[in-house]
């Protein structure tokens, strides 16, 4: 019997090539007289077109947002706005630009009109993260949520396979753990598995760099669909994992997530028997966690923990940090499993063996 809750944010989508050219219209549609444009070093000349096409409805720029979104960058930006009395924000960029334009909105409540260059999904979500000294203080509200998403999928043709492919994988782990979530439903789990279709399809050709338009918009639209699925699912084992170890050694983000994502799959296969279904059918592949160990391998991504750095003596305790507080996940979470997980995913192995 159906029973489920599935929550939803509201917001517009305007996807297709050549959408940049929409941003002047969108800010016009929120009844902006007085943007604010944030783009990252890669996006300027689209953030220099927009600015032209706002005309007299622009107010300032921020050029160079940069990882983690440091609270200094948000209270000089915040200030900024106040100063030049700006009435929305348009954040051109990966998940660094639109962090930022969300820290601005959690501040003033402007609204954000997001336009995503990366497969992170930020712009789909309530969450929002602000570093401060060492640490990163995270939180969700729905004013951070963009009012418009714009993808061109154009804005992603110079986005070389090493950003690609981790941040492709990145995405599909949002979906993976959306199917076997603790409040999966059939809407979620549905966009879910067309995220990794659209993304699994999308991303050899990217990296290869032979992709024309039909294989970048897939790639996108499966983000979109990725962004979604991590909008509202809660999340198991493998982003805890890459949380404690990431967290913890200092290892790069959408890396981490591409080497453990088909081990934590893999710790999964017994417990989430539909998920696994669902995985293994959207990448056309004998087995969910083969295939998105096979998958990374055909993109050229990363697919061992120690080539990231990390120690093999820091295992113990990255498997000591991740089990010691108890949260939900299909497949019990057990300190000696988790412990030859990261041994698999350290070495890179083939999960389930060369099968
Ligand atoms: P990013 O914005 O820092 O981009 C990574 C790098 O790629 C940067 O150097 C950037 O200049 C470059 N780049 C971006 N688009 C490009 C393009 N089209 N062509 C060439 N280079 C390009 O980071 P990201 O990978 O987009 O996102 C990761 C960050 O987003 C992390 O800090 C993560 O915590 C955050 N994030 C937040 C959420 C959320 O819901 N709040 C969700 C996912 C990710």
């Amino acid at each position: 019997m159906l029973d489920f809750i599935y929550q939803a944010f509201a917001a517009r989508i305007v996807f297709g090539s050549g959408k940049v050219s929409e941003i002047a219209a969108e800010v016009d549609r929120l009844g902006g007289k007085s943007a604010l444009v944030i783009s990252t070093g890669s996006q300027r000349a689209v953030a220099d077109a927009a600015i032209e096409r706002l005309g007299g409805n622009f107010a300032v720029r921020i050029d160079g947002a940069v990882m983690h979104v440091p609270r200094a960058d948000v209270n000089d930006a915040v200030a900024l706005a106040r100063r030049q009395g700006c009435d929305s924000v348009v954040a051109i960029g990966g998940g660094s630009a639109i962090g930022l334009a969300k820290g601005i909105a959690l501040d003033t409540g402007l609204p954000v009109i997001a336009v995503p260059s990366t497969y992170a999904g930020s712009e789909m979500t309530d969450i929002w993260g602000i570093s401060e000294g060492d640490g990163k203080v995270t939180g969700r509200a729905p004013v951070v949520v963009p009012k418009c998403v714009i993808y061109d999928p154009d804005l992603t043709r110079d986005l070389p396979a090493s950003l690609a492919g981790p941040s492709g994988i990145n995405a599909i782990a949002h979906s993976v753990e959306a199917l076997y979530a603790q409040n999966r439903n059939p809407v979620l789990s549905m966009i879910a598995e067309e995220g990794i279709r659209a993304l699994a399809s999308g991303l050899p050709a990217v990296c290869a760099g032979s992709a024309g338009d039909e294989e970048r918009g897939r790639a996108v639209y499966g983000a979109f669909m990725c962004g979604l699925a991590l909008a509202t699912a809660t999340m198991g084992i493998h982003h805890k994992l890459c949380h404690v170890v990431g967290g913890t050694f200092g290892l790069p983000h959408a890396e981490t997530h591409t080497i453990v994502l088909p081990h934590a799959t893999h710790y999964n296969r017994d417990a989430a028997p539909e998920a696994m279904t669902a995985i293994a059918r959207a990448l056309g592949a004998d087995s969910a966690a083969g295939g998105l160990f096979d998958l990374a391998l055909r993109i050229g991504a990363p697919t061992a923990l120690r080539d990231l750095g990390l120690e093999e003596e820091n295992l113990d305790r990255a498997a000591d940090i991740a089990t010691a507080a108890p949260y939900y996940n299909p497949q019990p979470v057990d300190r000696d499993g988790v412990r030859r997980l990261l041994d698999d995913a350290f070495h890179g192995r083939r999960p389930g063996g060369d099968a």
